[in-house]
C-alpha cells in the first residue's frame, strides 16, 4: 500500500515517520481499515469516506458542505501524491454530492441511475446561498462551485476495481432518495448503507418510500454479513444498526396497526402513537411521515 511518509533530514540521516493515523489527519477522522478513513464534523452530518488504492483514491460521497469536502481534500493530500479518481454517490442530495466540483476533473463521478435528474431538479445553488448566509466562510469554500453530475450511472448493480480493492455497488430501492447505493467492500468486509438507515435518528421517510423495501434492504445488506456499517449520517458501526433500525420498524407497524385495526384515523393515531423506546433518537419532527408511511403499509388509507 503506497503511503506518504515524512522524511525529516537532519545531519544527512534520513528518518521515515510511520504511516498516518487518523489523528494525524485532523479532528473529525475515524481510521476503520488501513487505508480506509470516515469524515464527518458533527454526528449528524454527511459521512465521506476515503479511500486509498494503489491507483489512487476512491471517495464515497463529498461531505455536508462544500467546506467539509475542502477539508477532505486537504485530508487526502496528507495522505497520498495521488488524485481522488472515482467519487461515488450513496444518493444524490446536495450534503453527499455538492462538493464533487472540488475533486473533479479529475474525480469521475459514479451513481445509481436517475441521480443526474435528481440532482438537476434540487436547485443547489439555492443551497449554496443558504449556506453563505448562515456561514460566511462558505463564501470561500464555494469559489469556483459548479454542479458536477454523475459521468457514470449504473443500473441494478456494478463493480468497480481500482488498485488492489474492489467496491460492488447495489442500488437500494425506495428507501431514501430516487438513486440510492449501498457499497460493499467483499475483502474488507465493510459495507456503506446509504441512508436505509440512521444511526438514533428518526428516517425522512418522503412519500414515495416503502417500509417493505426499506425492510427488505436492510435484510439484504445484513446477508452479506459485514463486520462494520456505515450509514449515510452517524457513527460507523456494526450489523446492530441494522437491528435496531427493523425493531423500529416492526414495533411502527405492529402499533399502528394495530390503532388502525381500532378503526383510529391517521390524525388519531399521529396523536396516540407513542414510542418510548426511540426518545433519544434525534429529528422528532421526521416522526409523523414515519406513522404516514406505516399507516399505508398496514393498509389505511
Ligand atoms: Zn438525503
Amino acid at each position: 500500500m503506497r503511503r506518504v511518509f515524512a522524511i525529516v533530514l537532519a545531519a544527512g540521516i534520513a528518518l521515515a515517520a510511520a504511516p498516518l493515523q487518523a489523528q494525524d489527519l485532523g479532528p473529525h477522522v475515524r481510521k476503520v481499515r488501513d487505508g480506509i478513513f470516515v469524515y464527518a464534523a458533527k454526528p449528524a452530518d454527511a459521512n465521506v469516506t476515503i479511500i486509498e488504492t494503489r491507483e489512487g483514491v476512491v471517495l464515497i460521497d463529498t461531505g455536508q458542505t462544500p467546506a467539509e469536502s475542502r477539508i477532505v481534500s486537504g485530508i487526502v493530500k496528507k495522505l497520498t501524491l495521488h488524485p481522488v479518481r472515482f467519487i461515488i454517490h450513496t444518493e444524490p442530495h446536495g450534503d453527499h454530492t455538492s462538493g464533487n466540483f472540488v475533486f473533479s476533473p479529475p474525480a469521475f463521478v459514479v451513481a445509481h441511475a436517475g441521480a443526474a435528474e435528481s440532482m438537476k431538479k434540487a436547485n443547489f445553488e439555492a443551497r449554496n446561498k443558504q449556506l453563505i448566509a448562515a456561514y460566511p466562510e462558505m463564501r470561500e469554500a464555494l469559489q469556483g462551485y459548479r454542479l458536477v453530475t454523475p459521468h457514470i450511472e449504473y443500473s441494478q448493480k456494478m463493480t468497480l476495481a481500482v488498485g488492489e480493492r474492489t467496491l460492488e455497488l447495489i442500488y437500494l430501492k425506495n428507501v431514501h432518495s430516487e438513486a440510492d447505493t449501498a457499497i460493499w467492500m467483499p475483502q474488507e468486509r465493510i459495507l456503506w448503507a446509504a441512508a436505509s438507515v440512521g444511526v438514533k435518528r428518526y428516517p425522512n421517510l418522503r412519500p414515495f418510500l416503502t417500509i417493505d423495501d426499506i425492510l427488505a434492504s436492510i435484510r439484504m445488506m445484513r446477508a452479506l454479513n459485514p463486520e462494520v456499517v456505515i450509514a449515510g449520517h452517524g457513527e460507523p458501526g456494526t450489523t446492530q444498526i441494522f437491528d435496531e433500525m427493523e425493531r423500529y420498524y416492526m414495533l411502527l407497524l405492529e402499533r399502528v396497526g394495530n390503532l388502525a385495526r381500532l378503526g383510529k384515523s391517521l390524525d388519531e393515531i399521529k396523536q396516540e402513537l407513542r414510542m418510548p423506546e426511540f426518545d433519544d433518537w434525534a429529528a422528532k419532527e421526521r416522526f409523523s411521515s414515519n406513522v404516514e408511511l406505516a399507516y399505508k403499509a398496514v393498509g389505511g388509507k
